[in-house]
C-alpha cells in the first residue's frame, strides 16, 4: 500500500477485548481505526470522522446493530459508507434482516482473522452492490498462520467472553416474548 493514503475503518462493538483485536487487526495492516464502543455514538462518529468502511458489531446494548445499519443507510451524508455487519450468531434469519439493514458483507464469530481482514479489503476495494458476502468461518480460529499467539489468544478470549450475546438473542428475536 505504499504512497496510497490509508484507508480509514470505524469500528463499532461494545465488547472491549473484540474492539481491541478489530482494531489491532486493521492497524496492522495499515488502516486508520476509530472504534466506538457505544452504539448511540456510532452515527455521530461516522461523520466526524468519515470512515472508508466501518465495522458493525450487530449485539450491542442500547441500540441494535441492525437499527444503526438502516440508519446510516438512510443518511444521505454516510449512506455510500459500506458496511461489514459482526455477529455472534448467524442463521438464515440474521442474514435476511443483515441483508434488509443494508449491510455490505457479513463475518460470523468466533471470526477468522484473515476472513474479517480479506472481508475488509473486498469491500474497500468497492465491491459494493454485490449481494451480501457470507463469510461463515466457524472453528477456524486455531488453523489462522501467520497470526501472533497474542492475537490468538486475545481472540480466543474476546470471542469467549461475549456475555451478552445470549441476551441480546432473546432482546432482538423475542418480540413476541415480553
Ligand atoms: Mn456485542
Amino acid at each position: 500500500m505504499a504512497g496510497d493514503v490509508a484507508k480509514r475503518v470505524l469500528v463499532v462493538e461494545d465488547n472491549e477485548l473484540n474492539l481491541k483485536l478489530f482494531c489491532d487487526l486493521l492497524r496492522a495492516h495499515d488502516y486508520v481505526t476509530e472504534g466506538v464502543r457505544d452504539g448511540r455514538d456510532a452515527v455521530e462518529r461516522a461523520r466526524a470522522f468519515m470512515p472508508d468502511m466501518i465495522v458493525m458489531d450487530i449485539q450491542l446494548p442500547h441500540v441494535t446493530g441492525f437499527e444503526l445499519i438502516t440508519q446510516i443507510k438512510a443518511d444521505d451524508g454516510l449512506k455510500a459508507i459500506p458496511i461489514m455487519a459482526v455477529t455472534a450468531y448467524a442463521g438464515r434469519e440474521d442474514e435476511d434482516r443483515i441483508r434488509a439493514a443494508g449491510a455490505d458483507a457479513y463475518v460470523s464469530k468466533p471470526i477468522s482473522l484473515s476472513r474479517f481482514v480479506d472481508t475488509v479489503s473486498t469491500l474497500l476495494e468497492g465491491a459494493i452492490g454485490a449481494p451480501v458476502a457470507e463469510v461463515v468461518a466457524e472453528a477456524e480460529v486455531e488453523a489462522e498462520a501467520g497470526e501472533s499467539e497474542a492475537q490468538s489468544t486475545a481472540e480466543e478470549t474476546a470471542v469467549a467472553a461475549e456475555p451478552e450475546a445470549t441476551a441480546d438473542v432473546s432482546e432482538t428475536d423475542g418480540d413476541a416474548t415480553p
